[in-house]
């Protein structure tokens, strides 16, 4: 058997793609050096910039957490963590305690957020109702949390907001626009799109790496994984697009990086195309493409119906 493509001792992974085969301590290497590229690449950050790395618990966000400390510590980038508990008993208290002890073991400041604090509901609190609604708790949720993300960050003063996508849920969302006939919203993909009206930035640091091998850097790194999954997780589509694309990979190596460049060549076509007229939203004042947000348009809906089932 072949030693390590990069120093020849004994390899602990192929990458099937490339046909490298690795060492543990070269892959490890290997993912820290590709997000410095794919930061570099698109300018993720900025000088002068603080950084919240979006920690939900999970091993990918820890991960990145890791990755960016030992990456921008030395170039002297303040980096917080901030996170959001959705109040689901028994899957967010595990994930927050795993955050908890990654952030204190790197010696970073944590900010834990609540959506019963923000919006006065827990997502246990809030399910009832969405579990009669024709839409997916996670789009549901999603709303919730990425206003949530935003106010914690803001919170921490950082300018930038780093989130744990990988280079499949990438892809995945790229082809799930298309499904949904989505093509001007597609801009918003793009690496480098930045929406005037939001004071934090969004970054995915992790956007060219396969999620096999974020996990597999986790591992390595021991950080923690999670052994429950999220009690109200309902992907639909998006779960067969994973499952498709992940077979589509196993017979033909690769081709999950080459539909991430395909990706970004169409997305940067519509980029900048995807600004709508932006207000302000009368209940809240945050940005909004309407006149009521998509957080206000949902919270009245919890709370009438929490209102009625009482
Ligand atoms: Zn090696
Ligand atoms: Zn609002």
């Amino acid at each position: 058997m072949p030693g390590c493509s990069v120093c020849g001792g004994p390899p602990s992974f192929t990458r099937r793609y490339s046909g490298e085969a690795l060492c543990t301590t070269c892959f490890k290497s290997s993912i820290v050096e590709k997000t410095r590229r794919t930061v570099s690449k698109y300018s993720m950050f900025k000088r002068g910039d603080r950084v919240a790395v979006a920690v939900s618990g999970g091993k990918d966000s820890l991960a990145l957490l890791e990755v960016l400390v030992q990456l921008y510590r030395p170039r002297r980038v303040p980096i917080v963590a901030v996170s959001v508990d959705e109040g689901v008993a028994g899957y967010r208290d595990e994930a927050l305690e795993h955050a908890r002890a990654v952030c204190s073991r790197l010696e970073v400041d944590h900010t834990v957020v609540s959506y019963k604090e923000l919006y006065g509901f827990s997502l246990d609190e809030a399910l009832d109702w969405n579990e009669e609604r024709d839409v997916s708790s996670c789009s549901f949720c999603g709303v919730f949390r990425r206003r949530a993300i935003d106010q914690a960050a803001a919170g921490a003063k950082a300018t930038v907001v780093a989130t744990e996508h990988k280079l499949e849920d990438y892809v995945q969302t790229f082809m799930m626009n298309l499904m949904h006939g989505d093509v001007a919203r597609l801009g918003w993909l793009d690496p480098a799109y930045a929406d005037s009206a939001f004071p934090v930035r969004r970054v995915k640091p992790f956007m060219e790496i396969y999620e096999e091998e974020v996990a597999l850097y986790a591992y390595h790194s021991g950080i923690p994984f999670q052994s429950v999954s999220c009690p109200y997780m309902h992907e639909g589509l998006r779960s067969e697009v994973r499952d498709y694309l992940n077979a589509m990979e196993a017979g033909h190596p690769g081709i999950k990086n080459v539909l991430l460049s395909s990706s970004l060549d169409v997305i940067s076509r519509y980029s900048g195309s995807s600004d709508k007229e932006s207000t302000s939203c009368r209940n809240c004042g945050n940005p909004s493409s309407s006149d009521l947000c998509a957080v206000c348009k949902m919270k009245a809906t919890v709370e009438e119906h929490v209102k009625s089932r009482d």
